[in-house]
């Protein structure tokens, strides 16, 4: 039995609504199994410039460090997306958050539950059995290289860099995801262009001689952004620098069927944060339907991850399998075989969920 803290870090528009959702299945969880989970809760982003000025205060920092885990929700909001002058923003807490805890590796699984094949617009054909884990790096690249204005603002620059370090340790851990799958990896970068990806891949050779057993391609990002609708099964592990998987793998969750499916961990040296990869959804917030199940997963990567409980985590995602196979969806997942009544808001589908648990 474990006793464990952890920080639900809701945020901005429906990041609200499904980490209320994500909290209720760990507390059953825990009911279910004996464990003991405590909570606390933090602000970023929007709500925190709101209350305190800052995106990311201090406070909500320190609570993080604290923290056995934290179940993320999203940050954004239309004011700072319509504005950008805007000197302090939302976004600003997310960067903060990742590079403070030093969560350099973010993992994104992509697997079709069977149910939602309909729900994709790509062919079902291709997409049957696609399980895909993008590991991608998060705490360099362009995102946070040096960045300004010149010649009166007239022209602006983003500086990308990357060192031997920060891509070693990156490949590692994706080489040694790929040896408790199908042992097969996939580095994107874009060598033929850019120095930091000819250092990249450079590296990523280099890593390789250590895994002998796994099966390691290189592909260049524009080259993997059609190969991944074309035959997404070809795929195992991907590993890929910060805007590279940022942009890819928001074309992945194409093949989950929405956003609202897509859960993701960001591990490295500090608290490890699970999250949806969807953003605040201003466009539906506070309407009661976003799709909760994004969260629901993310909690059960925080039990698999952080805590290391596979069982509760494989109970999670076999509640998730449970309640669609009964045919429930929320409306992003619903199509038009889907009968009224089984189109459930963000609580129902929850709490659906919770009785398959
Ligand atoms: P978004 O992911 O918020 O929404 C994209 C579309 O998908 C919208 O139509 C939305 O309604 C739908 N969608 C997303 N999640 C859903 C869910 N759980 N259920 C049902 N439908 C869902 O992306 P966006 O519209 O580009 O950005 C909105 C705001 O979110 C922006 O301010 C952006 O900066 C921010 N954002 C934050 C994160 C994050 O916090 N990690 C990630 C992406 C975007």
């Amino acid at each position: 039995m474990a006793t464990k803290h952890i920080l639900i870090v809701p945020g901005d528009g429906i990041g609200q609504e499904v980490t209320a959702v994500g909290k209720k299945v760990l507390d059953k969880i825990a009911a279910k199994f004996g464990h003991t989970f405590t909570y606390d809760t933090a602000l970023i982003g929007h709500v925190a410039i709101e209350a305190t000025g800052s995106p990311l205060p201090d406070e909500s920092l320190e609570k993080m460090r604290k923290s056995d885990a934290v179940l993320f929700g999203a940050v954004g909001h239309p004011k700072y997306d319509n504005d950008p002058s805007a000197k302090v923003r939302p976004e600003q807490g997310l960067l903060k958050m990742r590079k403070e805890l030093g969560l350099y590796a973010n993992l994104r699984p992509i697997k079709l539950f069977d149910e939602l094949l309909s729900a994709s617009s790509i062919k079902p054909e291709v997409l049957r059995g696609a399980d895909i884990l993008f590991f991608r790096e998060l705490t360099g690249d362009i995102y946070f290289g040096e960045k300004g204005r010149k010649n009166n603002g007239d022209t602006a620059f983003d500086v990308a860099e990357y060192s031997r370090f920060e891509v070693e340790r990156i490949a590692r851990k994706a080489f040694e995801a790929a040896r408790t799958r199908r042992k097969k990896l996939c580095s994107v970068d874009k060598a033929n262009v850019l120095e930091t990806s000819r250092l990249w891949r450079e590296v990523v050779q280099k890593v390789a001689k250590d895994y002998p057993d796994v099966d390691v391609e290189h592909q260049f990002v524009d080259a993997l952004a059609m190969l991944l609708i074309k035959d997404p099964r070809r795929f195992d592990v991907v590993v890929t620098a910060n805007l590279f998987g940022d942009i890819l793998t928001d074309e992945a969750s194409q093949i989950a069927g929405s956003m609202g499916m897509l859960a993701s961990a960001s591990v490295g040296e500090g608290t490890g944060v699970y999250e949806p990869i969807h953003g605040s959804a201003h466009d539906i917030t506070g309407k009661g339907v976003a799709n909760p199940l994004a969260s629901i997963l993310s909690a059960a990567l925080l039990l698999d991850i952080s805590f290391g409980l596979k069982t509760e985590a494989d109970t999670v995602i076999s509640a998730v399998d449970a309640v669609l196979k009964a045919g429930f969806r929320t409306r992003d997942i619903a199509d038009s075989t889907t009968p009224a009544s089984k189109v459930l808001g963000t609580d129902a589908i929850g709490a659906e969920v919770l009785k398959h648990i």
